[in-house]
């Protein structure tokens, strides 16, 4: 299903300061000479676009610091007076959205904390009616493609198409080297809902650790994500806010000349054709997939008319444990991983159990039809 947004390209309001497009500044302003110095350093270095700061921090934990306030919208106007960095902020509320645009920040972000919540959402959609200033919308703290949906689409109902998503990863119980887990294909699925929206990958929320940054912004520009969001402090030992994943300006030059850009458009025609032949052998595979599928499906059928005529339940653990295990033994022999083998019978699984739910809960005339159909 594709999104009805209405959106500007980013080229529209943000200016590239090299490639790949990077945001970049501290966690928190703790002080007007932290926050200009490093705004500083972080012009020097030719590759930014836009300064990142947060004025008001949400907190897990009430005692923590919750941001310097309204008085760290004027360090940052003196950051960008003298740098020529536009800024970018988080605003969680409608007064967050007014005090910003009056101090002028340049570009304003939905924080994760926020998306989760359609009231916040709302709220700040109401504040930014009629101001055409450009917002980014990050992705909601629990996995739910919805919800950031949901947001954009309040936010882009308010007349805002200067418009971007961030994606700084999920909450997860999973025991992972990550703080968030990133869940590409929640990203992924975003850009097939609405292809033109940019998204802006932010591996220092991600990652929760800075030896990792670099990995994960490669994988997001692998994935065609449109920029990098990255958190950078002068001397990110002593930072107030997520110390661990900030990268001095000195250190995010380095991370960022590591990268590789590939190209999403192929350059000669010769590379040209064989990517289209090699598309052409993955669409006939998929087809034989789909068609298989099916096939499957129609024999689940008969046996969910079976096991209504014998009484039979629908789910025999013992079988599926079986089929499992002998499909990730011969997945393994393939070459394919135990984890996409499993997530691919689950589904598989999931649509058999649900097709002889329906079988077993239909009348049974229709049941006649469906099995002499
Ligand atoms: C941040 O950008 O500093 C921040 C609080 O991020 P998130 O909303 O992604 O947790
Ligand atoms: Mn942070």
């Amino acid at each position: 299903m594709k999104l009805n947004l209405n959106i500007e390209p980013l080229e529209s309001w943000i200016k590239k300061g090299s490639d790949p497009l990077l945001i970049a500044g501290p966690c928190s302003a703790e002080t007007e000479e932290q926050l200009v110095a490093t705004a500083h350093l972080l012009a020097k270095t030719g590759k930014v676009s836009a300064l990142r700061a947060g004025i008001w921090k949400p907190r897990t934990r009430p005692g923590e610091f919750e941001g310097i306030g309204s008085i760290g919208l004027k360090w940052l106007q003196r950051a960008k007076a003298e740098t020529g960095l536009p800024t970018a902020i988080e605003v969680a509320n409608a007064k967050h959205v007014e005090e910003a645009l009056e101090a002028g920040v340049d570009i304003l972000w939905v924080g994760a904390r926020s998306t989760v919540n359609p009231f916040t959402v709302q709220e700040i959609a109401d504040a930014l009616k009629g101001v055409d200033v450009p917002v980014m919308v990050k992705n909601p703290v629990n996995p739910d493609l919805s919800l950031w949906i949901g947001a954009l689409e309040r936010i882009n109902n308010a007349g805002i198409t200067k418009l971007a998503a961030i994606h700084r990863g999920f909450s997860s119980h999973e025991k992972s080297a990550f703080r968030n887990e990133p869940m590409w294909d929640l990203a992924i699925s975003l850009k097939t809902h609405a292809p033109e929206l940019p998204i802006i990958n932010d591996p220092s929320h991600i990652t929760g650790n800075r030896d990792l940054i670099g990995y994960v912004a490669q994988k997001a520009l692998d994935l065609d994500m449109q920029g990098l969001m990255i958190e950078s402090h002068i001397d990110p030992t002593v930072a107030w806010t997520d110390a661990k994943q900030q990268v001095t300006p000195a250190a995010l030059v380095e991370i960022i000349e590591h990268l590789a850009l590939r190209k999403p458009e192929v350059r000669n025609s010769e590379m040209k054709d064989k990517l289209a032949e090699l598309r052409t052998q993955i669409d006939k595979i998929d087809d034989l997939v789909i068609q298989k599928m099916a096939e499957r499906m129609k024999i689940v059928e008969q046996i969910g008319t079976y096991k209504k005529e014998n009484n039979v339940t629908i789910l025999q653990v013992n079988r599926w444990d079986e089929i499992l295990r002998k499909g990730i033994n011969y997945g393994s022999a393939l070459k394919l991983s135990p984890e996409f083998t499993e997530k691919l019978l689950e589904l598989i699984h999931a649509e058999s159990i649900r097709k002889q739910t329906e079988i077993m809960n239909k009348p049974e005339a229709d049941l006649e039809k469906l099995t002499h159909a």
